[in-house]
């Protein structure tokens, strides 16, 4: 193995350019690939910034060249010469020329890596995070990576700009309320005491805000013991924001235009306002409080066509306070019996009790519901636009049951049928959220943001009489059908948020014990304030055109929440356990 010396770099691997010929140079990185011609040997040396060819054909570099392997460290010292026409590589930023190697060293020998770095290849995922170093090395990672660092940076250059101050919160925190389980963390100095990992800085921020600190961001992790689903991380990173005397119509105003930045730096120019729907809407017409913009197939109320209907179920459900809803499938009329059906079979798969359908045929009228009559299915195929284009799917019974299938029946024809426009990004605020969510397992109230979510002025009288009726001062921002962000106007009056707690079943004694510190701060002069938090793993992912988190993610975890490369979580030794006043289990 060689020394590096004092060698330094006079170039990356993605500088040198056609008016470099003639110049001596030193590279220092990776072996990329070997072409060895026998008489004369190809090297691409790869750093972070690119590729360069290096070449030689004179003894004893050439016999030195050919002992070298892929992944091996190398400095090359030579002069950049031009690539004979033959030989220029236009897909490559380096392609013009290549470098005449006078010296070669050895810096570090490599073992052979699992996977090939050059090829680009399918690699499984769990492979790839076993060795996350040479996964890291592979052009996709190294491309995510240098966009999430892009994006941070404009956030940062964003809100520096707008007077926000970054203002670093506690990993070691008490219980946050964000409605999830905690990570806890043993006391050692206090036996039988824990710590939480916050679930976000919203306390502390808001804590910030009682301060007068008026404006404040941080790009945060935040830690939420859930059972994974697809694309969650136990430890993830939110844009977190925080801003004195603010209105949702502030908030906003200071999100649009960073969004805006956020994806220009990505290269995607996008156009504000944002689209405003309250969850009411969104819930009718897509049945999901993150619809998804891209296409139609909205949701329709048909129970006043069918108001008289003899067809028992649905008469029942309409009888009982139930609504008949549907949607249209464009060009559905055309599709096989055989298609219809497996749609009918997904809905009842989904939990529908059964979905009937109706379409105009080439015979005519054709439905899965005769006995709701000829006349009224003809008039719903008219009022739902289904025409003789469509194929209309209908279901029956509670408005929540008929929102949640309709609401996945849609995005899952969407994709069957191709509806989704990949190319299109669709903003939308969610707002008028409900209070409170009635936890039907548990028997009570629970906060449908969290617990420090204002009401609305206009319900604040409301809050003892019909909780349930009561709408927020919360937001959620959704792109193409995922929350990318959301947030609310705080409750800055003590009294009310004591009202709140009470509501949540958490008795004043243990509010006290839970946020003491919390309400005791409201009562010293606080100012209005509210905020947001953006899911910057996810906006990532977006911009990057990855489908997972975890492409954008340095260091993620699996779907069951371990870290592969260092095979965390892992048991620690006898001597940690008794310090920490735990036992382990026997
Ligand atoms: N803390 C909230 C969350 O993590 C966001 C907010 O209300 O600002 O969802």
């Amino acid at each position: 193995m060689d020394l590096l010396g004092d060698l330094y770099r006079t170039h990356t691997c993605g500088q040198l350019r056609p008016d470099h010929v003639g110049q001596e140079v030193v590279l220092l990185g990776w072996v990329h690939r070997v072409r060895d011609m026998g008489a004369v040997i190809f090297l691409d040396i790869r750093d972070r910034y690119g590729v360069t060819q290096v070449v030689t054909e004179a003894e004893p570099l050439l016999g030195q060249a050919k002992k070298l392997k892929t992944e091996m460290v190398v400095a090359v010292l030579g002069q950049v010469a031009p690539r004979s026409p033959e030989t220029v590589n236009d897909k490559l930023d380096t392609g013009q020329v290549e470098v005449r190697i006078g010296e070669l060293r050895v810096l570090n020998d490599a073992r052979r890596p699992p996977f090939g770095i050059a090829d680009e290849s399918f690699v499984a995922e769990d492979t790839r995070l076993r060795y996350r170093y040479l996964d890291l090395r592979r052009q996709r990672m190294q491309k995510n990576l240098m966009l999430r660092h892009r994006l941070t940076m404009a956030i940062r250059r964003y809100f520096d700009d707008l007077g926000f101050l970054e203002i670093e919160t506690p990993i070691l925190t008490k219980s946050t309320p964000e409605g999830a389980r905690d990570y806890l963390v043993p006391s050692r100095v206090h036996p039988g005491e824990f710590f939480a990992l916050p679930q976000s800085p919203q306390i502390f921020k808001q804590i910030l805000m009682i301060g007068g600190l008026d404006r404040y961001f941080q790009i945060v992790k935040c830690f939420r013991d859930e059972d994974l689903r697809a694309d969650r991380q136990p430890e993830f990173t939110q844009v977190d924001v925080e801003i004195s005397f603010a209105s949702q119509a502030l908030v906003f105003s200071l999100i649009e235009p960073l969004i805006a930045e956020i994806f220009t730096v990505g290269g995607i120019e996008i156009t504000t306002p944002f689209r405003t729907m309250t969850y009411a809407e969104a819930m009718a017409r897509y049945g999901s409080d993150k619809p998804d913009l891209r296409f139609g197939m909205e949701i329709q109320d048909l129970g006043a066509v069918f108001t008289d209907t003899p067809f028992g179920p649905v008469r029942d459900a309409l009888a009982s306070g139930g609504v008949l809803r549907g949607l249209v499938v464009p060009g559905g009329a055309k599709i096989s019996r055989a298609e219809v059906d497996k749609i009918v079979a997904e809905a009842i798969e989904m939990g529908a009790g059964g979905l009937l359908w109706a379409r105009q045929t080439d015979k005519g009228l054709a439905t899965s519901a005769k006995a709701m009559g000829e006349a009224a299915l003809t008039r719903a195929l008219e009022v739902s636009g289904a025409g003789t284009d469509g194929l209309l799917v209908m279901t029956a019974g509670t408005e929540a049951q008929v929102s949640r299938l309709l609401g996945a029946l849609r995005l899952s024809l969407a994709k069957r049928f191709n509806l989704v426009d990949p190319t299109k990004f669709e903003f939308l605020w969610v707002v008028d959220f409900p209070l409170l969510d009635w936890a039907e397992d548990e028997q009570r109230w629970v906060a449908m943001h969290h617990p420090f979510t204002a009401p609305s002025d206009a319900d604040l009288p409301r809050m003892t009489e019909t909780p349930g009726e009561v709408t927020a001062k919360a937001y959620d921002l959704v792109l193409n059908g995922s929350e990318i962000g959301g947030g609310s106007i705080r409750i800055h009056d003590p009294e009310v948020q004591r009202q709140l707690f009470r509501l949540l079943g958490i008795s004043d004694e243990d509010a006290k014990l839970r946020f003491g510190f919390f309400i005791d701060a409201l009562e010293y002069g606080t100012p209005p304030h509210g905020g947001i938090a953006l899911g910057l793993d996810r906006i990532v992912a977006l911009l990057a055109g990855e489908p997972s988190i975890r492409d954008v993610i340095a260091f993620p975890k699996t779907a069951a929440a371990v870290d592969l490369m260092s095979d965390a979580p892992s048991t620690v030794d006898a001597r940690q356990w008794k310090e920490l006043h735990l036992k382990p289990l026997a």
